[in-house]
């Protein structure tokens, strides 16, 4: 896609086909391992800032091509089987971008370039071409033409643990930070795009005191398994509520949140899982989701010390942008 010279104002935009007009001065880029993980971790945040007219740009690094198949009909999709559920998950992502209204939703390097990675020690994580073992300024190399022509102010990924110690996640938490940083030097491939210096990066974070009222609530509730069954002392992907520091409440879009949740048929259960966690505990743990604000200056903070919008403290368009 043809990279946008910086000095163009934010109304002109690349027409291609393949590149949705950037018209609008606020653009938020989130990237993420799966098909799926956008809606778990981010669904109503995305929900909330189409629906304010952000450019919302979902990059996806992987299809997800080694996760399980809940969908006994589709078993035979599995990696151990027909290994087809890449193309599948594709369609799934397609469903739930038109739930949320995101029209920007992207595949690192296209579609089946960088293959799920699976667990650690398994025989899918030793593949090449898995993600994990991707050289990194080669997948970065991907993603910094995104940034260059999405000019986002606010990227959202992982934490450095990649949320819960998933290679994929962790991958996808390095590809993006050293994207952004050769996204904001001139002299690093100029041909892929003008310099665009992201302002604001954020983590994905599940409050460890949202997360154990959650097993609290559906141990009350006579539920045993699942998220229940976890120990409370032990949830190594909740993360300490004193770093969190961006709460995006956004109840109204739960409905669509959930509804874009169940487009990734082959990943979700309606009755189990998160599902489970939402029907007793609701729009609190999944109506509202959190953010640790991990490179940029904070903005104005509410009455809990948080950041209730992700561009908070953005003033302008492009203030946040290199001159390139
Ligand atoms: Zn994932």
């Amino acid at each position: 896609m043809a990279p946008i010279p910086a000095t163009l104002p934010d109304v002109s935009s690349s027409s291609s086909a393949a590149a949705p007009a950037l018209g609008s001065d606020r653009r938020l880029l989130l990237v993420h391992a799966h098909p799926d993980d956008e809606c778990i971790a981010t669904g109503a945040t995305m929900a909330r800032y189409v629906d304010e007219g952000v450019h919302v740009t979902l990059v996806t690094c992987t299809l997800g091509e080694e996760g399980e198949v809940l969908l006994p009909e589709l078993a035979h999709l599995a990696s151990d089987k027909d290994d087809a559920l890449g193309a599948h998950r594709q369609t799934e992502l397609a469903a739930a971008m038109a739930e949320l209204g995101v029209t920007d939703s992207r595949l690192l390097g296209g579609p089946g370039r960088f293959r799920d990675s699976g667990m650690i020690g398994t025989p899918p994580n030793e593949r090449p071409d898995s993600f994990w073992r991707t050289d990194l300024l080669t997948a970065a190399t991907e993603l910094v033409p995104v940034i260059r022509e999405v000019r986002p102010q606010v990227v959202v990924t992982y934490d450095d643990f990649g949320g819960y110690g998933h290679p994929d996640h962790i991958q996808a938490h390095r590809v993006t930070h050293y994207a952004i940083a050769l996204a904001a030097s001139p002299t690093f491939r100029p041909e892929l795009g003008a310099a665009w210096t992201v302002a604001k990066v954020y983590w994905t974070a599940f409050p460890r005191s949202i997360v154990v009222a959650g097993i609290e609530a559906m141990k009350a509730q006579g539920i045993d398994d699942g998220f229940a069954e976890m120990d409370p002392d032990d949830l190594p992907f909740a993360c300490d509520d004193e770093l969190v520091t961006t709460a995006i409440e956004a109840p109204e879009h739960l409905d669509r949140k959930m509804a874009a949740l169940r487009a990734h048929g082959t990943q979700v259960t309606v009755d189990g899982g998160f599902f489970a966690l939402a029907d007793n505990v609701g729009a609190e743990a999944f109506g509202t989701e959190y953010y640790r604000l991990a490179a940029g200056t904070p903005g104005p903070v509410g009455a809990d010390g948080r950041e209730s919008d992700l561009f908070a403290g953005i003033v302008g368009s492009d203030e946040a942008g290199s001159p390139g």
